[in-house]
């Protein structure tokens, strides 16, 4: 449903039931998309997109979304190179393997899989990939370009949010956008985004006082703090669209994110599910980023 055509449906205190914006959905019409460009760069350029991986240590969680990513890249037909070391690898040995990844016209996108282990700062890994291959936007170049409005490649998770709005027609000009979480993945770089789409936009983190008088005024609140049941109903405006980016494992095992959704639904216009809603896109949009990359070296470097 239209978002202008689900605020009509608005009265005044009385409670509604929000739409529930599917991401598994959206996803899958965006790695569709991502198909269709794969198929024209093979045609075109006689390329196929490549996404290097690096790998460092044991974490099981790290293997599962490491897995994950390259399954989902090949399943719309990138290439994928996993790079693994041990935990206790030299830090020189990665980064000449990034220096290498950066100079291989093969590769499109590198990607190094956080957290590090203890050796390693993270920010002397990550700003060594080349601005240009950098698809999940962490490097200092990326990060200022989104400031200005310029950026080459867009943090996935954020990027997954402002794809998830469009897709539902969700307008961002001129409403008040209130972002829960600061982080530099998430909460900070979605907040830039959203001034540069014309929104005004405010920034709560752990040491904002008092947080329901800030996110009672967004017409979108987008949550990214890693607190289960952090937003409830009474913190919300009637009719606010709501995106939760949290994921929390609750002692039961129960996947939450951090918005009391079964509260909040009865308030808000639109709402994003945990899982099913932000999740999805994230990977989505790491694929994404890898064709835009390889588009753009295309036009650079035509064969
Ligand atoms: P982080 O710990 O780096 O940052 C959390 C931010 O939330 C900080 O700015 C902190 O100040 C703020 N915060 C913490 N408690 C708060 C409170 N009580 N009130 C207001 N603000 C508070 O976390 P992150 O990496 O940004 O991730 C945030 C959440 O999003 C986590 O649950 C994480 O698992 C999830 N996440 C989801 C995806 C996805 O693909 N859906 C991707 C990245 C992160």
């Amino acid at each position: 449903m239209a978002a202008a055509a689900r605020l009509l449906e608005l009265r005044p205190g009385r409670d509604m039931t929000a739409v529930v914006i599917d991401g598994k959905t959206v996803s899958q019409k965006i790695r569709a998309e991502c198909r269709g460009r794969v198929k024209g760069l093979q045609e075109t350029h006689g390329v196929t997109p490549c996404l290097a991986v690096i790998l460092i240590g044991d974490s099981h969680a790290s293997q599962v979304y490491v897995r994950n990513k390259m399954r989902a890249a090949e399943d719309v037909g990138l290439l994928s190179r996993p790079f693994i070391f041990d935990r206790d690898v030299p830090v020189a040995i990665v980064l000449d393997l990034i220096d290498r990844l950066n100079q291989d016209p093969d590769v499109h996108g590198i990607l190094v899989q956080l957290p590090l282990p203890p050796q390693f700062n993270i920010y002397t890994v990550l700003h060594r990939i080349s601005p240009a291959k950098d698809v999940d936007g962490f490097h200092l170049y990326n990060v200022g370009g989104l400031v200005v409005g310029d950026t080459i490649f867009s943090p996935c998770t954020p990027f997954g949010v402002m794809k998830l709005l469009e897709h539902q027609g969700i307008e961002i000009a001129g409403q008040n956008v209130v972002v829960v979480g600061a982080s530099n993945i998430v909460g900070k770089p979605m907040a830039l985004m959203m001034m540069q789409q014309d929104a005004t936009v405010t920034i709560c983190h752990a040491r904002t006082r008092d947080l329901a008088q800030f996110t009672i005024l967004a017409d979108i609140l987008i949550v990214a703090a890693g607190v289960p049941g952090l937003i409830l109903k009474q913190m919300v405006r009637r009719g606010a669209v709501v995106i939760d980016v949290g994921i929390n494992r609750l002692p039961s095992g129960k996947i939450v994110g951090d918005v009391d959704f079964e509260g909040v639904s009865e308030k808000a216009s639109f709402i994003t599910p945990v899982p099913g809603g932000v999740g999805p896109m994230t990977v989505s949009m790491l694929i994404w980023n890898t064709i835009t990359s390889a588009e753009r070296h295309m036009t650079m470097h035509p064969v």
